[in-house]
């Protein structure tokens, strides 16, 4: 069901996932029939205008989100964004956002932006991802955490930490972006507040496409959007001069949705529809088990940077070199893809929807052969584009 070049292994799908076959078809009917034939009526009679939240139940369902709480829209680092400005707005009286130290920039960018903006002494408190059990306590408005760590793959514990914050009085923002379509998520169960991730990697939406966002029932209808743009209005097209919030996770929209995006999304979500998570995640675990073992044994130049316990992994296995960009440039010349986090992390997705032991064991020869004869130790290989 998926376009994979021939020749290539592909580890990368925690960063982009790629092309469903199926998307080309839709999206190009979709330019045809409803752009082409049906213009600006096509946001009523081709559903243009519900695909945000039509689509946003059809990811709820992967996160274990109640229907009608999940809506699409704009990138992460704006859901975050949105997230924390509602977060801090329940919790007015505190001033503390606690994250990790290995969270995501952005996610981490974007808490400073806000708490410029806001100009009310907010304070952005980072700690090791061990050390944040100890730091959740009365004083803590928010705790802003990623459940996997991108460059890691560390797997956070969400619900035992939600109900440690809850009781404490803090209010919990889960990035989904290393889980959604990675691991099993039950939002319901962890009792999270908010939620954020976004669909271009593990669900193969293609790049850019847009992110979504999970509000909790019981604070659906009394957050105050700070991004009041007039999507999330109760009445866009009523036009009127001031902002009344729409109704639920609606209000969480902004601006005119991304229909095309939003497309390409729909036909990658098709497939989703035939997975059932926990038989990904079982079949993730003894391909990145798989993968840790061989590279371990045959590479003992690089040393493992994700958690051995498969308990505590997302869908990802990493390994620090000094030479890690070279490496990965060397991969991708030989027909493996994975990536490169700096300064010396080399980062391994996998993904069973389209990746089995074959293709491992056929990642992990190419490695080996990498490393061994230090194939990687060429200028060819160190030379650094824009997107590393
Ligand atoms: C990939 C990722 C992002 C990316 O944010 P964009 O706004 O989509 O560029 C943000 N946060 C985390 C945790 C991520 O893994």
């Amino acid at each position: 069901m998926f376009h994979l070049p021939a020749g290539v292994i592909y580890l990368d799908g925690n960063s982009l996932g790629p092309l469903p076959k199926a998307v080309c078809d839709h999206v190009s009917k979709m330019m045809r029939d409803e752009w082409g034939e049906q213009l600006i009526l096509g946001w009523n009679s081709c559903g243009w205008m519900s695909l945000a939240t039509k689509l946003g139940d059809r990811i709820g369902r992967l996160i274990g989100a109640e229907p009608g709480h999940v809506v699409l829209g704009d990138t992460l680092s704006i859901k975050v964004y949105q997230a924390l400005a509602a977060g801090l707005d329940i919790n007015r009286d505190r001033k503390v956002v606690l994250s990790d130290t290995g969270n995501f920039p952005t996610d981490l960018y974007m808490a400073q932006g806000l708490i410029k903006t806001l100009g009310k002494q907010h304070e952005l408190r980072c700690v090791s991802p061990e050390e944040i059990w100890d730091n959740i306590d009365e004083t803590v408005a928010v705790l802003m955490l990623t459940e996997v760590d991108y460059k890691t793959g560390r797997l956070h514990d969400m619900k035992s930490l939600t109900k440690k914050a809850h009781d404490c009085g803090v209010i919990t923002i889960w990035d989904l972006a290393h889980s959604a379509g990675a691991i099993p998520v039950d939002l319901v169960a962890a009792e999270a507040d908010f939620a954020v991730g976004c669909t271009y990697k593990y669900l193969n939406g293609g790049p850019g496409a847009p992110a979504f966002i999970y509000v909790a029932p019981k604070h659906a209808d009394l957050v105050q959007p700070a991004l009041s743009g007039w999507l999330g209005h109760d009445a866009p097209f009523a036009f009127e001069r001031d902002y009344r919030p729409g109704s639920g996770v609606e209000r969480m929209r902004v601006g005119t949705p991304p229909v095309i995006a939003l497309k390409s999304l729909e036909a990658a979500l098709d497939i989703w529809d035939l997975a059932d998570m926990a038989d990904i995640r079982a079949k993730s675990i003894e391909l990145c088990d798989l993968f840790l073992t061989e590279v371990e044994a045959r590479c003992p130049e690089l040393t493992l940077a994700s958690p051995r316990d498969w308990k505590k992994r997302g869908s990802q296995v990493s390994f620090r070199f000094s030479e890690a960009f070279a490496v990965k440039q060397a991969l991708i010349a030989h027909g493996v893809i994975g990536d490169f986090r700096a300064p010396d992390t080399i980062r391994f997705g996998f993904t069973p929807l389209y990746l089995d032991e074959s293709g491992v064991l056929a990642a992990v020869e190419v490695l080996e052969n990498v490393i061994t004869n230090r194939i990687w130790d060429q200028s060819k290989y160190k030379l650094r584009e824009k997107v590393t």
